[in-house]
């Protein structure tokens, strides 16, 4: 077990003056049929963390391929800081990539396979030599460098290609599911100083993950991909708490969802006849589609004590399970079945049947388009 860890380190960044910016616009690409990325228009700016979230299949790494340079696009154009970089080969884009299954040389050790981007970028031996065991040292791996890549475990492997990635100074960085081979905490731990590391170095990251906690953990902001197209993006806590259809909601973590009608709305709230509950008044980004509900996160749905305060719907408790940290109430409300979570240090005893009220603060609560 390696107590080291990644930092920006005393190696100052050489006297390059890209900034760092990617922009895809309109880009597609077809393979055959399938319409992988579909007219794509997404910005990096310079310095700032921007995560593709989605599912399997959603044209995540055809995306991360095409900014790098390994696939050709069917229609579109990729700009870097500025200049369009359609036909230019992968190592003239000044990207570093981690890609999940862009794996070390076996035969290479650590030192060599960091000094090889350096290699194919015709920079003398001696330099070479130094700037590949600086950036050793800067992802914690200073005394490894002899190693080959069998030697080491999965994390200190990812450390490896993260030097590969950073050791020429590139403009910004890819990182394609960098973690996903390995376990949990370590995976956390990486994702903190991946964090830190980008953050002080001042580089831009394009990151690709399915894994929403992750990308609410590290980015500044998330892009949600769905076949191939954006869906939505903007800062976490903004797509978390305001989706704009059910799929958003229902990808980025649990939510409660009402069906509705609308009876009137400005755009930033709306009101609304929820099935079985009545009105209410709520969140809206003025996303229009055929049918509507109200999301609700589970661990903003809380029980009100007082019954007369508004917002409070009559509820029946079916279940009340203790998941360590939190308690998830099961409840039955209006003919819909509702999930309220609440800090175990919160909860009071709830008993099957028992009749509660529930209610929410009017800003949690989302109107939604249906549609999945
Ligand atoms: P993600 O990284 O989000 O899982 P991908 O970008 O790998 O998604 O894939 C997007 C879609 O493109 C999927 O439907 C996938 O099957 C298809 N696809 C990806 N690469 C190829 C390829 N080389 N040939 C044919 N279809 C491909
Ligand atoms: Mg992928």
């Amino acid at each position: 077990m390696t107590t080291s860890t990644i930092s920006a380190g005393s190696i100052p960044r050489s006297g390059n003056l890209a900034q760092g910016a990617i922009e895809l616009r309109q880009v597609s690409k077809s393979y055959g049929d399938v319409t992988a990325v579909d007219q794509l228009d997404l910005t990096v700016e310079p310095g700032e963390f921007v995560t593709l979230l989605g599912p399997s299949g959603s044209g995540k790494t055809t995306t991360m391929m095409m900014v790098a340079g390994f696939e050709d696009h069917t229609a579109g154009s990729v700009l870097i800081d500025g200049k369009p970089v359609d036909t230019l080969p992968p190592r003239d884009r000044n990207l570093g990539v981690v890609f999940q299954n862009y794996a070390l040389f076996p035969h290479m050790s650590a030192l060599e396979n960091v000094e090889f981007a350096l290699r194919m970028r015709k920079v003398p031996k001696a330099e070479r030599r130094q700037r590949a065991a600086d950036a050793l040292e800067r992802v914690g791996l200073g005394r490894m460098g002899d190693r080959k890549p069998r030697q080491l475990s999965g994390g200190q492997q990812q450390r490896v290609a993260l030097a590969r990635a950073l050791v020429f100074n590139p403009a910004a960085l890819l990182l394609d599911e960098p973690m996903a081979a390995l376990d949990k905490r370590l995976r956390e731990q990486m994702q903190e100083e991946i964090k830190t590391l980008q953050k002080s170095l001042g580089i831009s990251v394009l990151f690709v993950t399915h894994d929403q906690d992750e990308a609410m953990a590290m980015s500044d902001r998330i892009v949600v991909m769905r076949d191939g197209k954006i869906v939505q993006s903007g800062p976490p806590e903004d797509v978390y708490n305001h989706p704009l259809t059910d799929w958003v909601a229902s990808f980025l973590g649990d939510t409660n969802l009402i069906p509705c009608t609308i009876i009137e709305r400005d755009g930033e709230q709306a009101v609304v006849d929820m099935e079985g509950l009545g009105r209410a008044r709520v969140r809206d980004r003025g996303a229009t589609g055929e049918s509507y509900a109200v999301s609700i996160r589970p661990e903003h749905l809380k029980f009100s004590t007082e019954p007369a305060a508004g917002n409070g719907y009559p509820a029946t408790v079916v279940s009340s399970t203790n998941l360590g940290a939190t308690v998830r109430h099961r409840l039955r409300a209006g003919g819909h079945d509702l999930q309220l979570r609440e800090l175990s240090s919160d909860g009071a005893g709830r008993l099957p049947e028992e009749e509660v009220r529930v209610g929410w603060d009017a800003d949690r609560a989302q109107l939604l388009v249906l549609e999945s």
